[in-house]
Protein backbone atom coordinates (compact mmCIF):
# COMPACT_ATOMS: atom_id res chain seq x y z
CA UNK A 1 0.00 0.00 0.00
CA UNK A 2 1.39 3.38 -1.16
CA UNK A 3 2.79 6.03 2.19
CA UNK A 4 0.37 9.10 1.45
CA UNK A 5 1.70 12.13 3.00
CA UNK A 6 0.34 15.57 3.39
CA UNK A 7 3.18 18.15 1.70
CA UNK A 8 3.22 21.18 2.89
CA UNK A 9 4.53 22.23 -0.62
CA UNK A 10 1.84 21.15 -2.51
CA UNK A 11 -1.31 21.91 -0.24
CA UNK A 12 -2.45 18.01 -0.96
CA UNK A 13 -1.68 14.67 -0.12
CA UNK A 14 1.09 12.98 -2.14
CA UNK A 15 2.43 9.27 -2.40
CA UNK A 16 5.75 8.78 -0.84
CA UNK A 17 8.13 7.89 -4.05
CA UNK A 18 11.90 8.56 -3.07
CA UNK A 19 14.38 9.58 -5.47
CA UNK A 20 16.33 6.21 -5.22
CA UNK A 21 13.67 3.46 -5.05
CA UNK A 22 13.88 1.77 -1.50
CA UNK A 23 15.81 4.27 0.42
CA UNK A 24 13.94 7.22 2.15
CA UNK A 25 16.25 10.04 3.30
CA UNK A 26 14.52 12.04 6.27
CA UNK A 27 15.95 15.84 7.85
CA UNK A 28 14.25 16.83 10.82
CA UNK A 29 14.88 20.40 12.10
CA UNK A 30 16.03 19.81 15.50
CA UNK A 31 16.31 21.65 18.80
CA UNK A 32 18.02 24.85 19.54
CA UNK A 33 19.67 23.85 23.00
CA UNK A 34 19.13 26.83 25.12
CA UNK A 35 16.82 25.27 27.75
CA UNK A 36 15.06 22.46 28.84
CA UNK A 37 13.40 20.57 25.91
CA UNK A 38 9.69 20.97 26.34
CA UNK A 39 6.52 18.60 25.32
CA UNK A 40 5.58 20.88 22.36
CA UNK A 41 9.08 20.26 21.30
CA UNK A 42 8.30 16.49 21.58
CA UNK A 43 5.47 16.51 19.59
CA UNK A 44 7.21 17.31 16.93
CA UNK A 45 10.21 14.96 17.49
CA UNK A 46 8.17 12.41 18.02
CA UNK A 47 5.88 12.79 14.96
CA UNK A 48 9.43 12.13 12.91
CA UNK A 49 10.32 9.30 15.13
CA UNK A 50 6.74 7.49 14.36
CA UNK A 51 7.59 8.66 10.72
CA UNK A 52 10.56 6.98 10.49
CA UNK A 53 9.26 3.70 12.17
CA UNK A 54 6.46 3.42 10.10
CA UNK A 55 8.45 3.69 6.68
CA UNK A 56 11.00 1.36 8.26
CA UNK A 57 8.00 -1.12 9.05
CA UNK A 58 6.82 -0.28 5.24
CA UNK A 59 10.29 -2.04 4.02
CA UNK A 60 11.98 1.09 3.13
CA UNK A 61 15.70 1.81 4.15
CA UNK A 62 15.50 4.84 5.47
CA UNK A 63 18.81 7.36 6.26
CA UNK A 64 17.33 10.27 9.21
CA UNK A 65 19.02 13.48 10.28
CA UNK A 66 18.44 15.29 13.19
CA UNK A 67 20.43 18.60 13.98
CA UNK A 68 21.29 20.59 16.88
CA UNK A 69 21.38 24.31 16.34
CA UNK A 70 24.11 25.67 18.83
CA UNK A 71 24.31 28.74 17.55
CA UNK A 72 22.77 31.70 15.33
CA UNK A 73 19.02 31.05 16.18
CA UNK A 74 17.68 34.89 17.03
CA UNK A 75 14.88 35.23 20.04
CA UNK A 76 12.96 37.39 17.21
CA UNK A 77 13.78 34.86 14.29
CA UNK A 78 10.71 35.61 12.04
CA UNK A 79 12.10 39.48 11.84
CA UNK A 80 15.59 38.53 12.29
CA UNK A 81 15.76 40.78 15.84
CA UNK A 82 16.58 40.16 19.18
CA UNK A 83 19.96 38.16 20.14
CA UNK A 84 21.27 34.79 19.80
CA UNK A 85 19.42 32.52 21.91
CA UNK A 86 22.64 31.04 23.34
CA UNK A 87 24.02 34.31 24.03
CA UNK A 88 20.64 35.10 25.81
CA UNK A 89 20.21 32.18 27.84
CA UNK A 90 24.49 32.81 28.76
CA UNK A 91 23.87 36.57 29.75
CA UNK A 92 20.66 35.05 32.10
CA UNK A 93 23.07 32.14 33.83
CA UNK A 94 26.80 33.41 33.50
CA UNK A 95 27.75 30.44 31.91
CA UNK A 96 29.16 30.57 28.45
CA UNK A 97 27.45 30.24 25.53
CA UNK A 98 29.50 26.92 24.72
CA UNK A 99 28.45 25.68 28.13
CA UNK A 100 25.06 26.21 27.56
CA UNK A 101 24.79 23.84 24.35
CA UNK A 102 26.44 21.11 26.04
CA UNK A 103 24.48 21.29 29.12
CA UNK A 104 21.49 20.93 26.86
CA UNK A 105 22.27 18.92 24.60
CA UNK A 106 22.77 16.32 26.71
CA UNK A 107 19.17 16.98 28.25
CA UNK A 108 17.99 16.70 25.01
CA UNK A 109 19.54 13.08 24.10
CA UNK A 110 18.24 11.67 27.70
CA UNK A 111 14.69 12.98 26.77
CA UNK A 112 15.10 11.03 23.85
CA UNK A 113 15.94 8.24 25.43
CA UNK A 114 13.43 8.87 27.88
CA UNK A 115 10.67 8.78 25.36
CA UNK A 116 12.51 5.62 23.48
CA UNK A 117 13.01 8.25 20.38
CA UNK A 118 14.97 5.48 18.15
CA UNK A 119 17.84 7.50 17.46
CA UNK A 120 18.38 9.29 13.79
CA UNK A 121 21.30 7.96 12.11
CA UNK A 122 23.60 11.68 12.08
CA UNK A 123 22.52 14.40 14.79
CA UNK A 124 25.40 17.04 14.02
CA UNK A 125 25.82 20.46 15.55
CA UNK A 126 26.10 23.82 13.51
CA UNK A 127 29.14 24.78 15.19
CA UNK A 128 30.68 21.88 13.42
CA UNK A 129 29.06 22.40 9.96
CA UNK A 130 30.72 26.40 9.47
CA UNK A 131 32.80 25.39 6.48
CA UNK A 132 30.01 23.66 4.65
CA UNK A 133 28.01 26.42 5.32
CA UNK A 134 30.77 29.02 3.91
CA UNK A 135 30.86 27.10 0.92
CA UNK A 136 27.12 27.59 -0.53
CA UNK A 137 27.78 31.32 0.93
CA UNK A 138 30.49 31.50 -1.14
CA UNK A 139 28.84 30.17 -4.19
CA UNK A 140 25.71 31.92 -3.66
CA UNK A 141 27.83 35.40 -3.46
CA UNK A 142 30.01 35.02 -7.03
CA UNK A 143 26.77 34.25 -8.45
CA UNK A 144 25.57 37.52 -7.60
CA UNK A 145 22.21 35.91 -5.30
CA UNK A 146 23.65 37.41 -1.84
CA UNK A 147 25.44 40.28 -1.16
CA UNK A 148 28.08 41.78 2.12
CA UNK A 149 27.40 44.81 3.83
CA UNK A 150 29.48 45.45 6.70
CA UNK A 151 30.81 42.16 6.77
CA UNK A 152 26.79 40.88 7.11
CA UNK A 153 25.75 38.60 3.89
CA UNK A 154 22.36 38.88 2.98
CA UNK A 155 20.45 36.77 0.39
CA UNK A 156 18.67 38.45 -2.03
CA UNK A 157 15.20 37.26 -2.24
CA UNK A 158 14.42 38.86 -5.61
CA UNK A 159 16.69 37.23 -7.14
CA UNK A 160 14.97 34.13 -6.30
CA UNK A 161 11.29 33.93 -7.98
CA UNK A 162 10.26 30.85 -5.84
CA UNK A 163 10.54 32.86 -2.80
CA UNK A 164 7.41 32.18 -0.69
CA UNK A 165 6.12 29.29 -2.37
CA UNK A 166 5.79 26.80 1.09
CA UNK A 167 4.46 29.26 3.37
CA UNK A 168 2.47 31.47 0.75
CA UNK A 169 3.42 35.18 2.79
CA UNK A 170 3.09 37.22 -0.58
CA UNK A 171 5.43 40.00 -0.88
CA UNK A 172 2.78 42.90 0.45
CA UNK A 173 2.31 40.61 3.85
CA UNK A 174 6.11 40.79 4.53
CA UNK A 175 7.13 43.81 3.34
CA UNK A 176 4.38 45.13 6.54
CA UNK A 177 5.71 42.60 8.84
CA UNK A 178 9.84 43.58 7.92
CA UNK A 179 8.90 47.02 8.78
CA UNK A 180 8.57 46.80 12.46
CA UNK A 181 12.42 45.34 11.99
CA UNK A 182 14.37 48.31 10.05
CA UNK A 183 17.21 46.97 8.79
CA UNK A 184 19.53 50.10 6.39
CA UNK A 185 21.81 47.65 5.40
CA UNK A 186 19.01 45.18 3.48
CA UNK A 187 18.06 45.91 0.25
CA UNK A 188 14.98 44.56 0.59
CA UNK A 189 13.18 43.68 4.07
CA UNK A 190 12.85 40.17 3.09
CA UNK A 191 16.31 39.80 2.64
CA UNK A 192 17.71 37.42 5.47
CA UNK A 193 20.78 36.84 6.87
CA UNK A 194 23.54 34.21 6.20
CA UNK A 195 26.35 35.38 8.19
CA UNK A 196 26.37 37.96 10.57
CA UNK A 197 29.20 39.61 12.35
CA UNK A 198 29.35 40.92 15.73
CA UNK A 199 32.36 41.49 17.87
CA UNK A 200 30.31 40.52 21.38
CA UNK A 201 29.37 37.51 20.02
CA UNK A 202 30.71 34.60 21.99
CA UNK A 203 30.40 31.93 19.07
CA UNK A 204 32.95 33.62 16.56
CA UNK A 205 34.69 31.83 13.14
CA UNK A 206 36.74 33.53 10.55
CA UNK A 207 35.04 34.20 7.43
CA UNK A 208 34.43 30.62 5.91
CA UNK A 209 34.09 31.93 2.83
CA UNK A 210 36.14 34.59 0.22
CA UNK A 211 36.15 38.04 1.55
CA UNK A 212 34.49 37.93 4.62
CA UNK A 213 34.62 39.12 8.06
CA UNK A 214 34.70 36.73 11.14
CA UNK A 215 31.47 36.09 12.81
CA UNK A 216 29.01 33.22 13.04
CA UNK A 217 26.16 31.87 10.70
CA UNK A 218 22.83 33.06 10.25
CA UNK A 219 20.24 30.09 11.09
CA UNK A 220 18.38 29.21 8.31
CA UNK A 221 21.72 28.39 6.31
CA UNK A 222 22.55 25.69 9.32
CA UNK A 223 20.18 23.16 7.88
CA UNK A 224 20.73 23.59 4.10
CA UNK A 225 24.71 23.03 4.91
CA UNK A 226 24.32 20.29 7.47
CA UNK A 227 21.33 18.24 4.76
CA UNK A 228 23.11 18.54 1.97
CA UNK A 229 26.31 17.04 3.75
CA UNK A 230 24.48 13.96 4.87
CA UNK A 231 21.90 13.62 2.47
CA UNK A 232 22.84 15.45 -0.62
CA UNK A 233 21.66 17.83 -2.83
CA UNK A 234 17.63 16.65 -2.99
CA UNK A 235 16.30 14.85 0.07
CA UNK A 236 12.44 12.56 0.51
CA UNK A 237 10.78 14.15 3.43
CA UNK A 238 11.90 17.49 5.38
CA UNK A 239 10.15 18.07 8.88
CA UNK A 240 9.48 20.87 11.42
CA UNK A 241 6.79 21.93 13.80
CA UNK A 242 4.48 24.50 11.82
CA UNK A 243 6.33 27.55 13.25
CA UNK A 244 9.27 26.48 11.11
CA UNK A 245 7.69 26.86 7.96
CA UNK A 246 8.55 30.43 7.81
CA UNK A 247 10.68 31.90 7.56
CA UNK A 248 13.12 29.10 8.08
CA UNK A 249 12.12 26.65 5.83
CA UNK A 250 11.14 29.13 3.37
CA UNK A 251 15.00 30.87 3.83
CA UNK A 252 15.87 27.16 3.35
CA UNK A 253 14.54 26.34 0.07
CA UNK A 254 15.87 29.57 -1.55
CA UNK A 255 19.36 29.16 -0.71
CA UNK A 256 19.53 25.54 -1.48
CA UNK A 257 17.54 25.59 -4.69
CA UNK A 258 19.73 28.91 -5.46
CA UNK A 259 22.66 26.90 -4.71
CA UNK A 260 22.23 23.78 -6.43
CA UNK A 261 19.57 24.81 -9.08
CA UNK A 262 17.14 21.43 -8.21
CA UNK A 263 14.20 21.23 -6.24
CA UNK A 264 15.63 20.36 -2.59
CA UNK A 265 12.66 18.57 -0.66
CA UNK A 266 10.06 16.23 -2.24
CA UNK A 267 7.73 16.31 1.01
CA UNK A 268 7.33 18.58 3.31
CA UNK A 269 5.16 18.05 6.49
CA UNK A 270 5.00 20.26 9.36
CA UNK A 271 3.73 18.70 12.81
CA UNK A 272 0.63 21.20 14.75
CA UNK A 273 1.25 23.37 17.69
CA UNK A 274 0.75 21.05 20.73
CA UNK A 275 -2.03 23.39 23.40
CA UNK A 276 -1.82 22.65 27.00
CA UNK A 277 -5.00 22.70 28.79
CA UNK A 278 -6.45 24.35 25.60
CA UNK A 279 -4.18 26.99 25.03
CA UNK A 280 -0.80 27.91 23.77
CA UNK A 281 2.16 26.59 26.21
CA UNK A 282 3.54 29.82 27.87
CA UNK A 283 5.30 30.47 31.08
CA UNK A 284 3.51 33.20 31.81
CA UNK A 285 0.04 31.39 31.70
CA UNK A 286 1.25 28.75 33.77
CA UNK A 287 0.64 25.44 31.56
CA UNK A 288 4.11 25.43 30.18
CA UNK A 289 5.98 21.47 31.31
CA UNK A 290 9.07 20.18 29.84
CA UNK A 291 9.38 16.47 29.59
CA UNK A 292 11.23 16.29 32.79
CA UNK A 293 8.10 18.11 34.90
CA UNK A 294 5.87 15.38 33.75
CA UNK A 295 8.88 12.62 34.36
CA UNK A 296 8.58 13.99 38.00
CA UNK A 297 4.73 14.50 38.33
CA UNK A 298 5.18 10.38 37.89
CA UNK A 299 4.25 9.81 34.41
CA UNK A 300 6.88 7.00 32.66
CA UNK A 301 8.45 8.01 29.65
CA UNK A 302 5.86 5.54 27.55
CA UNK A 303 2.85 7.41 29.19
CA UNK A 304 4.01 10.69 28.16
CA UNK A 305 5.31 9.27 24.64
CA UNK A 306 1.41 7.88 24.10
CA UNK A 307 0.00 11.33 25.20
CA UNK A 308 1.55 12.97 22.17
CA UNK A 309 1.75 10.77 19.48
CA UNK A 310 -1.98 9.66 20.09
CA UNK A 311 -3.68 12.12 17.88
CA UNK A 312 -2.53 12.30 14.69
CA UNK A 313 0.75 14.83 13.97
CA UNK A 314 -1.97 17.88 11.90
CA UNK A 315 -4.49 17.57 14.10
CA UNK A 316 -5.09 19.98 17.30
CA UNK A 317 -4.02 17.79 20.04
CA UNK A 318 -4.76 18.98 23.99
CA UNK A 319 -2.46 17.72 26.62
CA UNK A 320 -3.68 17.17 29.90
CA UNK A 321 -2.58 15.55 32.95
CA UNK A 322 -6.00 13.63 32.61
CA UNK A 323 -4.80 12.61 29.07
CA UNK A 324 -2.06 11.18 30.74
CA UNK A 325 -3.70 8.82 32.97
CA UNK A 326 -5.50 8.16 30.07
CA UNK A 327 -2.83 7.06 28.35
CA UNK A 328 -1.49 4.96 31.47
CA UNK A 329 -5.21 2.77 31.14
CA UNK A 330 -4.63 2.33 27.49
CA UNK A 331 -1.00 0.86 27.76
CA UNK A 332 -2.17 -1.30 30.86
CA UNK A 333 -4.88 -2.73 28.99
CA UNK A 334 -3.01 -3.40 26.06
CA UNK A 335 0.44 -5.10 28.51
CA UNK A 336 -2.60 -7.12 29.95
CA UNK A 337 -4.25 -8.24 26.78
CA UNK A 338 -0.56 -9.24 25.61
CA UNK A 339 0.60 -10.42 28.89
CA UNK A 340 -2.49 -13.41 28.32
CA UNK A 341 -1.52 -14.50 25.16
CA UNK A 342 1.66 -15.26 26.19
CA UNK A 343 0.84 -17.20 28.84
CA UNK A 344 -1.53 -19.17 26.14
CA UNK A 345 1.65 -19.31 23.71
CA UNK A 346 4.08 -20.84 26.41
CA UNK A 347 1.67 -23.45 27.53
CA UNK A 348 0.97 -21.26 31.41
CA UNK A 349 -2.42 -21.22 30.34
CA UNK A 350 -4.56 -23.72 28.44
CA UNK A 351 -5.22 -22.80 25.02
CA UNK A 352 -8.47 -22.84 23.87
CA UNK A 353 -9.79 -23.26 20.14
CA UNK A 354 -9.88 -19.55 18.38
CA UNK A 355 -7.49 -19.09 15.42
CA UNK A 356 -8.37 -15.23 16.14
CA UNK A 357 -7.35 -15.01 12.46
CA UNK A 358 -9.90 -12.76 10.92
CA UNK A 359 -9.37 -10.12 13.67
CA UNK A 360 -5.47 -10.75 13.48
CA UNK A 361 -5.52 -10.16 9.78
CA UNK A 362 -8.15 -6.92 10.06
CA UNK A 363 -5.67 -5.88 12.80
CA UNK A 364 -2.46 -6.19 10.42
CA UNK A 365 -4.34 -4.31 7.65
CA UNK A 366 -5.80 -1.81 9.37
CA UNK A 367 -3.39 -0.48 10.99
CA UNK A 368 -0.91 -0.45 7.54
CA UNK A 369 -3.81 1.88 5.99
CA UNK A 370 -4.40 4.11 9.16
CA UNK A 371 -0.60 5.08 8.89
CA UNK A 372 -0.55 4.83 4.98
CA UNK A 373 -3.23 7.65 5.34
CA UNK A 374 -0.77 10.46 6.34
CA UNK A 375 0.20 8.43 9.88
CA UNK A 376 -3.16 8.99 10.98
CA UNK A 377 -2.29 7.45 14.46
CA UNK A 378 -5.17 7.58 16.21
CA UNK A 379 -7.05 5.38 13.93
CA UNK A 380 -4.21 3.02 14.29
CA UNK A 381 -4.28 2.66 17.75
CA UNK A 382 -8.61 2.82 17.47
CA UNK A 383 -7.67 -0.93 15.52
CA UNK A 384 -5.13 -2.14 17.91
CA UNK A 385 -7.99 -1.34 21.07
CA UNK A 386 -10.13 -3.82 18.50
CA UNK A 387 -7.90 -6.53 18.35
CA UNK A 388 -7.41 -5.93 22.21
CA UNK A 389 -11.19 -6.47 22.81
CA UNK A 390 -11.50 -9.51 20.45
CA UNK A 391 -8.92 -11.11 21.92
CA UNK A 392 -10.02 -10.56 25.21
CA UNK A 393 -13.32 -11.91 24.19
CA UNK A 394 -11.75 -15.23 22.78
CA UNK A 395 -9.94 -18.37 23.97
CA UNK A 396 -6.86 -18.64 21.94
CA UNK A 397 -5.39 -21.33 20.38
CA UNK A 398 -1.48 -21.14 20.68
CA UNK A 399 -1.50 -20.09 17.14
CA UNK A 400 -3.85 -17.58 17.67
CA UNK A 401 -2.23 -16.09 20.35
CA UNK A 402 0.71 -16.25 19.07
CA UNK A 403 -0.51 -14.46 15.34
CA UNK A 404 -1.85 -11.73 17.93
CA UNK A 405 1.31 -11.13 19.70
CA UNK A 406 2.80 -10.72 16.76
CA UNK A 407 0.77 -7.97 15.51
CA UNK A 408 1.05 -6.12 18.89
CA UNK A 409 4.69 -6.18 18.14
CA UNK A 410 4.56 -4.71 15.20
CA UNK A 411 2.37 -1.89 16.63
CA UNK A 412 4.85 -1.48 19.27
CA UNK A 413 7.56 -1.55 16.80
CA UNK A 414 5.94 1.70 14.99
CA UNK A 415 4.28 3.24 17.88
CA UNK A 416 7.14 2.51 20.86
CA UNK A 417 4.46 3.68 23.23
CA UNK A 418 3.68 0.25 24.60
CA UNK A 419 6.87 -1.71 25.61
CA UNK A 420 8.17 -4.71 25.50
CA UNK A 421 5.83 -8.41 25.42
CA UNK A 422 5.25 -8.90 29.52
CA UNK A 423 6.96 -11.83 30.31
CA UNK A 424 6.42 -14.24 33.02
CA UNK A 425 5.91 -12.78 36.55
CA UNK A 426 6.40 -15.91 38.02
CA UNK A 427 10.26 -15.39 36.45
CA UNK A 428 12.45 -13.39 38.45
CA UNK A 429 14.28 -10.42 37.19
CA UNK A 430 17.98 -10.45 36.16
CA UNK A 431 20.30 -9.80 38.18
CA UNK A 432 21.64 -6.26 36.34
CA UNK A 433 18.50 -4.87 36.98
CA UNK A 434 18.39 -5.87 40.28
CA UNK A 435 21.72 -4.10 40.54
CA UNK A 436 19.72 -0.82 39.65
CA UNK A 437 17.44 -0.62 42.86
CA UNK A 438 20.48 0.12 45.11
CA UNK A 439 21.65 2.80 42.73
CA UNK A 440 18.15 4.28 42.81
CA UNK A 441 18.01 4.08 46.41
CA UNK A 442 21.11 6.45 46.70
CA UNK A 443 20.26 8.86 43.91
CA UNK A 444 16.72 8.84 45.81
CA UNK A 445 18.75 9.93 48.85
CA UNK A 446 21.09 12.30 47.04
CA UNK A 447 17.53 14.08 45.61
CA UNK A 448 18.18 13.42 42.49
CA UNK A 449 15.29 12.51 41.41
CA UNK A 450 16.35 12.97 37.17
CA UNK A 451 18.60 9.87 38.34
CA UNK A 452 16.07 7.98 40.04
CA UNK A 453 13.57 8.12 36.98
CA UNK A 454 16.06 7.52 34.40
CA UNK A 455 16.48 4.40 36.64
CA UNK A 456 12.66 3.52 36.39
CA UNK A 457 12.50 4.65 32.89
CA UNK A 458 15.21 2.14 32.29
CA UNK A 459 13.56 -0.71 34.65
CA UNK A 460 10.03 -0.19 32.83
CA UNK A 461 11.85 -0.30 29.39
CA UNK A 462 12.77 -3.71 30.24
CA UNK A 463 9.19 -4.89 31.56
CA UNK A 464 9.51 -3.97 35.51
CA UNK A 465 8.49 -1.76 37.58
CA UNK A 466 9.70 -1.03 41.36
CA UNK A 467 6.94 -1.92 44.37
CA UNK A 468 8.19 0.22 47.16
CA UNK A 469 7.49 -2.40 50.38
CA UNK A 470 8.26 -2.44 54.13
CA UNK A 471 11.06 -4.81 53.22
CA UNK A 472 12.63 -2.35 50.70
CA UNK A 473 12.02 -2.20 47.03
CA UNK A 474 11.27 -5.03 44.68
CA UNK A 475 11.12 -5.92 41.00
CA UNK A 476 7.26 -6.77 39.39
CA UNK A 477 6.71 -7.18 35.98
CA UNK A 478 4.83 -4.33 34.60
ZN1 LIG B 1 16.07 23.75 10.21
Amino acid sequence: MPIQLYNSLSRSLVELRPLVPGKVTMYHCGPTVYSSPHIGNFRSFLFADVLRRFVEDQGFQVTQVMNVTDVGHLTLDDIEGGEDKMEAASRKTGMTAWDIAKKYEAEFHDCQRQLFVRLPHHMPRATEFVPQMGAIIDDLLQKGIAYQKAGNVYFEVAKFPGYGKLSGKVLDELEAGARVAVNDEKKDPRDFALWKTDAKHQMQWDAPFRGGARGFPGWHIECSAMSMHYLGPQIDIHTGGEDNMFPHHECEIAQTEAHTGRQFVSVWMHARHLLVDGKKMSKSLGNFFTVADVLQKGYSGRELRYALICVQYRQALNFTLAGLDAARASITRVQQCRRRLAAIRDGREGPGGDGLAAAVAAAQAGFTAAMSEDLNVSEALAVGFELVAAANKASPSVAGATAALHAFARFEDVLGCFGPEPADAAVGAPAELLALLPERQAAKQRKDWAAADRIRDQLAAAGWKIVDTKDGPRLERL
